[in-house]
């Protein structure tokens, strides 16, 4: 299985083995197994009805958290397996990205945040890990998912995580003083690269964004120039929608296909390296990036999308709608624990009372919280 991959890809044996020992599974490597663990959680299904832009009760056709995440895995598998890199390690880390994200998109983590400064605040990335090695129960051994060390580690966005599990503390600081596995880097960047061209498309759909605002960005431009001098009657006989999509794939494709060339160029000049030596290299080295026009030229278009979609009045309108229902939810299980599900109060002991109230809530779906809202305030409108 390692001996098609290239030196510097993360071998399956260098997995770093897990927290608790478990023996090896007679065909499933340990990243394949880490990937079903993760798909198979609660965690993982819960993602279906978090909002990812759009609340999920906007529409159907929008991406959500699990759509996102699946998009995400999907581009990390092919650029990795293009690149002769662990596949089925960086597909792990994309799956378990934004597991740890609050209903309600960022707002409902920033939110969260506010409310639990002073008890360790919240954070997207150490809520993931706190899921995958403390939340999650499946197993009669061990709490979490009992995740390859490696996978943890290529979770760890930002060496910070909180209330964890002192048996991690380690991988923490291994983590802080060396650069992220190839897999967890290019996962990392594929997360952008589908976020900003699904959301463009999301956008567009919801009537947020229009063809004419698009113009300005150069690498829109590029890309219906291109599909429209490929097939220039079918791209004047399709309808918008269709054009649209026509476009948003040329894009994607030109930022994957950048990503890889030029990922590929920087190793191909570093004859010989592991996976551990490239892990040393300062940050000017390390291997994994764009060239200097699509680095530009998307965060050209992450700026647009900031500016004209995330705070546009009706993105900020149900932004808003989740955070009063986040801080009601909140404040009331502060104040009345007994109303949450048994075993989070019985977490309380260990975890105390605002982490077990942010857990909860945290982990709850934009319609289970909305439900909650509902059942506990009486009102339909926070
Ligand atoms: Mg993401």
């Amino acid at each position: 299985m390692d001996g098609r991959l290239h030196p510097a890809a993360c071998l399956h044996r260098e997995s770093g083995g897990r927290l608790h020992a478990e023996p090896d599974h007679s065909y499933r490597s340990c990243f394949q197994r880490d990937r079903d663990r993760l798909i198979h959680s609660k965690a993982f299904r819960r993602l279906g009805y978090k909002t990812q832009v759009f609340v999920n009760s906007a529409g159907d056709n929008y991406r959500t958290r699990l759509t996102h995440s699946l998009e995400v895995a999907q581009i990390s598998r092919s650029i990795c397996g293009g690149l002769g890199l662990n596949a089925d390690f960086a597909e792990a880390i994309a799956l378990a990205h934004d597991l740890g994200h609050a209903p309600f998109g960022h707002s409902g983590q920033d939110i969260l945040n506010h409310l639990m400064q002073g008890h360790g605040g919240f954070e997207h990335n150490s809520q993931s890990l706190r899921l995958v090695t403390a939340l999650e129960s499946r197993y009669l051994q061990f709490e979490g998912l009992n995740l390859c060390r490696a996978t943890l580690m290529g979770m760890m966005k930002r060496p910070h995580v909180y209330d964890c599990d002192p048996t991690l503390l380690p991988l923490l600081e291994l983590r802080a003083q060396r650069q992220p596995a190839l897999e967890a880097s290019l996962a990392d960047h594929c997360d952008r690269i589908a976020y900003i061209h699904h959301d463009l498309e999301d956008g567009l759909d919801a009537g947020l964004l229009n063809l004419e605002m698009l113009e300005d960005l150069p690498l829109w431009r590029e890309a219906r120039f291109a599909v429209q001098a490929a097939d220039t009657t079918s791209y004047q006989r399709a309808r918008p929608p269709l054009r649209i999509r026509s476009i948003l794939r040329y894009m994607m494709d030109r930022a994957i296909s950048d990503l890889m060339s030029e990922t590929e160029s920087r190793l191909a000049a570093l004859p010989g390296a592991s996976a551990a030596s490239i892990q040393q290299l300062p940050a000017a080295d390390y291997p994994v990036r764009y060239s200097a026009a699509m680095r530009q030229g998307l965060a050209e278009l992450q700026r647009f999308l900031f500016e004209r979609l995330y705070r546009s009045p009706r993105v900020m309108q149900m932004s808003r709608r989740g955070e009063r229902i986040v801080e009601f939810l909140f404040q009331e299980y502060c104040a009345r624990p007994r109303l949450m599900p048994e075993h989070y109060q019985q977490r309380m002991e260990a975890a105390g009372l605002e982490r077990s109230v942010s857990d909860y809530i945290s982990g709850m779906t934009d319609r289970y919280a909305e439900l909650q809202f509902q059942g506990l305030s009486g009102r339909t409108q926070p």
